[in-house]
């Protein structure tokens, strides 16, 4: 059992025993603690390399604790059940997972698997009667969004997207003071995110199971950021693709760029490569200031500056806040910061057309009627 394990159950020993002791001054500045601390019980379905980040840092989590897997590798369970304490009956396979819903210690499935196949397994969440995060990009398209979230509206269950810099620092005070004005009107944003990417053989390569390339995977960053930094929603769209290793990115794309085009005539100039590293930024400017994120989407030490100079924001694991955030979500009912299927939805309707817009050698595409 993990330390962290012990700790909570001494927490709720010593929180049972608060419950029999009135508090002497009902103007105490302490925490309540005769309130037992309640838990979002998460499974995590597909252990790779994201999944492991995630279940490392729920070990910073207070809301959110990780009481499942779901793995279609047999080798892998051991290791997960000694690191997280997780019991055999809490060990499902894809082929079982429907029984989860049997399930009581497990209230959400983190689906960390490769693109193409969310939407798969957020329909079998979904129909097991569990909440669910999706890992981005949500889908592959957005009728496959659609369907996503009329299946966990339909199952009553909560749908979000693991787009956890929506709990990040910099982030909230970039839409913080985007909301308030600080920025003046928006006239121009500048976002880029993407990577070299190594092994040729790996899924990310693979359309059948990337449903794209870096537009699909890291693209997307970009693209939310420049719906955050605006506040609006495109209109229309523009794309433009260069590959240079036909070979290596013969089944998808390996650098695009695009320009959003929104209601307030501000205009996105993003872009997205699957073939060169030092590529991530947010940068908006307004008529009264600017702000700039670089790194802007990594898992940090996330950076920034702004006409006021630069920001002082705390570094924090993102995945810890994300988890404890959406745990607050579920079970306090506290707003989400934008990552439900629908914002999810939104920007695959993008990722739709600008992959339309490619097909079609650069056409513009209208995002609603004209
Ligand atoms: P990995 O390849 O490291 O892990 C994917 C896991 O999915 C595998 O280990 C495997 O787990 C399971 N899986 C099920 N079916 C298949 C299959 N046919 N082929 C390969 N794996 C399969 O990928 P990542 O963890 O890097 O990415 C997973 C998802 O998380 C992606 O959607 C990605 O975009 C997203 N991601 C998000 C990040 C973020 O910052 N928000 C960062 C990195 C990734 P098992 O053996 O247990 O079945």
């Amino acid at each position: 059992m993990s330390s962290r394990r012990n700790f909570l159950q001494k927490l709720s020993i010593g929180l049972s025993a608060a419950a029999l002791t009135p508090l002497s001054s009902p103007a105490s500045v302490f925490p309540d603690l005769r309130k037992p601390v309640k838990q979002l019980r998460v499974a995590l379905m597909g252990l790779g390399g994201y999944a492991g980040i995630v279940a490392r840092a729920m070990k910073e989590c207070k809301l959110a604790t990780l009481t499942g897997i779901v793995t279609g590798t047999p080798s892998k369970i051991a290791t997960w059940k000694s690191n997280y304490g997780i019991p055999d009956k809490n060990v499902y396979n894809y082929d079982t997972l429907h029984t989860i819903a049997n399930n009581p210690e497990i209230d959400l499935v983190y689906v960390t698997t490769p693109n193409s196949l969310h939407h798969k397994h957020v329909l079998q969440v979904a129909a097991a009667g569990k909440h669910v995060i999706c890992e981005k990009p949500v889908a592959d398209n957005a009728q496959q969004a659609r369907e996503m979230i009329a299946a966990c509206k339909k199952a009553g269950v909560k749908f979000y997207v693991g787009y956890r810099l929506h709990f990040e620092p910099h982030t909230r005070e970039l839409v913080r003071m985007r909301k308030a004005g600080e920025f003046g009107n928006i006239m121009h944003v500048n976002n880029y995110m993407g990577f070299k990417i190594g092994d040729p053989t790996q899924w990310r390569l693979k359309k059948a199971l990337a449903g794209g390339g870096a537009m699909m995977d890291v693209g997307v960053y970009a693209l939310n950021g420049a719906r955050y930094a605006t506040g609006e929603e495109p209109v229309w769209v523009t794309a433009q693709e260069s590959k240079t290793d036909m070979v290596k990115f013969a089944e998808v794309d390996e650098t695009v760029t695009f320009q959003l085009g929104f209601p307030s005539g501000v205009i996105a100039s993003c872009g997205t490569t699957y073939n060169f590293n030092n590529y991530e930024r947010v940068y908006l400017i307004g008529d009264k200031g600017f702000a700039e994120l670089s790194p802007a989407f990594g898992y940090g030490p996330i950076q920034g500056r702004t006409h006021l100079g630069p920001m002082n924001q705390p570094l924090i694991t993102h995945q810890a806040a994300q988890m404890d955030g959406l745990a607050d979500c579920i079970l306090n009912g506290t707003p989400d910061p934008g990552m439900t299927g629908e914002e999810g939805l939104k920007d695959m309707v993008v990722v739709d057309a600008i992959y339309e817009s490619l097909r079609k050698g650069g056409e513009k595409i209208y995002l609603y009627k004209k």
